[in-house]
């Protein structure tokens, strides 16, 4: 019997937006629809390898549209792996992303900024709801034999219940709402599949009178030569395999020969993803082997601090049946890994030296995840210190070490870093002043992670970093701006500061470990400095807000 069930209130909260059309390009539900529906034929097909009988009988798979004029709907079905009653509840009842409430709260109600950003969200086969007003799923799960029936006006609540079905697979049924009968039509479907699924590898069908007419290329994206992908078909195949409705910031089509063999298309997205830094996230570069999908969950694929790439990654030599705990460890795994890191970087670094503007773009979205990298990855170090960009006391923009070395003052050899929560706020420190007053530049340094690989990279080249905050950091060697063409005599010190310091210390005793006069200051009377060796004081405050 029909059992009535309630959408999670996320779900419920994502249909509300749905409905009222945050989504401009309504015919993206196809797109999402033909997406899952080849997935599920994916895993099907990946299932056939190691247990046949699952497998389709022909060993085809396929997605058909089927629109029906009489009853006004659009059907989508596809012979894939199918759902059991349990899955048809959990995967069309609830979010499983986590992150997903928060991000949700954080949404306005219709506001442009909103259109993008739940863009990047994806809401997947809830965009079915877009175009119609009643939407039903039947699905047989391969090994299974009862079927079953979702149903829902995506209105708070949902309905499961058996059905009689014997073909494996999942039909979904759109009841078209009143102004979207135009998905019943052919050219509009052609049109549209053309346009967001030429790339998916498996026929895409239309079965209109009793014919069927395949209406894309169905040959995977990748396989095709690099001059024969247009950007636009790179560009549809990113929104499918992202779930993002951004333009890639970059794309990289290769394959790599030689030891190993693969292919891989991937690509750098153009906007943040709003969980770049929940911990639960993973990278989301699919692993196929021989044009065959094997993974989307292989976190041994791509480095964590790469983990902003989306795409596809196919290789010509790992074998089919393997399974995933031997895939974590596979030595060709971690061959592939080094080759797309060391393409991606490169690819970076010629980004960073031909398109300055651009890859600023790209450094705002993701340099923080990359900088993950210069504590993670030691082989890659080097090239990622010369990808990484800073906000600086002398520049307006983002500059590089190498812009810094470059601009050194006779007889400094450090890099001077401050950091801090935000540039002003880094800014407005008093250690700077004596650093403004001699002209030496300082990075400003306001990402969490940095705190973590600054003591672990410790120099650039021959130099050191060295935080101004810190008791070592000592200006007296570098040359301040010459007068006249001499150097400025350095001023003694105050008569009296010997005194006054020894009155701080007495006064102050065990709230300070130590009282120094210094050249750092030039406004400011006093500042607080963590000695060499001690925890930097950002880090210090940072910690205890997280009350480590
Ligand atoms: P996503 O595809 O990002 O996981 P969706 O909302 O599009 O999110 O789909 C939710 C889940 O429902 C899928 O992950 C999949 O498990 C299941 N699903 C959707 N459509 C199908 C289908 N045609 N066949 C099998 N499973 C499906
Ligand atoms: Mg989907």
């Amino acid at each position: 019997m029909a059992e009535t069930r309630s959408f999670q209130a996320e779900v419920s909260r994502l249909l509300d937006i749905v409905a009222h059309s945050l989504y401009s390009d309504k015919k993206v539900f196809l797109r999402e629809l033909i997406s899952n529906a080849s997935d599920a034929c994916d895993r099907r097909r990946y299932l056939a390898l190691t247990e046949p009988a699952l497998g389709a009988a022909d060993g085809k798979y396929r997605v058909v549209l089927k629109p029906d004029p009489a009853a006004k709907t659009l059907s989508v079905i596809d012979n894939g792996i199918g759902m059991s009653e349990i899955e048809l509840i959990e995967n069309l009842g609830t979010i499983a992303r986590s992150g997903t409430s928060a991000f949700l709260k954080g949404l306005g109600q219709d506001s442009k900024r909103d259109m993008t950003l739940i863009g990047q969200f994806g809401v997947g086969f809830y965009s079915a709801f877009m175009v119609a007003d009643k939407v039903e799923v039947v699905s047989l799960k391969a090994g299974e034999s009862q079927a079953h029936r979702w149903e829902s006006d995506g209105k708070g609540s949902f309905t499961v219940s058996p059905v009689d079905a014997s073909e494996v697979g999942t039909r979904i049924t759109l009841y078209l709402k009143e102004e979207e009968k135009d998905y019943m039509l052919a050219p509009r479907l052609k049109h549209v599949v053309k346009t967001y699924a030429d790339h998916i590898a498996l026929p895409i069908l239309l079965e209109e009178d009793g014919k069927e007419e395949t209406l894309n290329s169905a040959s995977a994206l990748w396989t095709r030569p690099k001059n024969e992908v247009t950007a636009e078909q790179a560009k549809e195949f990113y929104h499918t395999v992202a779930h993002a409705f951004d333009d890639p910031w970059l794309t990289l089509h290769y394959k790599a020969e030689g030891v190993i063999e693969y292919t891989s298309m991937l690509f750098v997205p153009g906007a943040k993803p709003f969980d770049l830094f929940d911990p639960a996230r993973k990278h989301s570069v699919r692993l196929y082997v021989r044009r065959v999908f094997v993974t989307d969950d292989c976190a041994e694929l791509v480095p964590a601090y790469l983990r902003f790439l989306k795409g596809v990654v196919d290789s010509e030599d790992l074998p089919l049946n393997i399974s995933r705990e031997t895939l974590q460890a596979s030595p060709l795994i971690a061959k592939i890994r080094q080759g797309v890191t060391k393409r991606v970087l490169g690819e970076l670094a010629k980004k960073a030296a031909d398109a300055q503007a651009d890859y600023a773009k790209f450094w705002d979205n993701f340099g923080a995840v990359l900088k993950e990298g210069l504590y993670e990855d030691f082989e890659q170090r080097e090239a990622l210190l010369s990808l990484a960009r800073f906000r600086s006391t002398a520049a307006e923009g983002l500059v590089s070490l190498e812009d810094y070395v470059g601009r050194m003052k006779p007889g400094q050899t450090a890099i001077y870093t401050i950091t801090a929560d935000s540039p002003e706020a880094a800014l407005r420190s008093p250690q700077l002043e004596g650093f403004r007053a001699k002209g030496v530049e300082v990075l400003l340094l306001t990402d969490p992670v940095d705190e973590f690989w600054l003591p672990m990279v410790a120099k650039y080249k021959e130099h050191e970093f060295r935080s101004v905050t810190r008791g070592g950091a000592d200006l007296s060697a570098i040359e301040g701006p010459a007068k006249d063409g001499q150097k400025p005599a350095e001023p003694p010190a105050p008569a009296g500061t010997a005194e006054l310091v020894a009155l701080l210390k007495l006064t102050l005793a065990d709230a300070v470990k130590d009282v120094r006069s210094t050249d750092r200051l030039t406004e400011s009377a006093v500042c607080l400095v963590a000695d060499e060796g001690d925890m930097d004081m950002h880090l210090a405050r940072l910690l205890k807000q997280h009350k480590q």
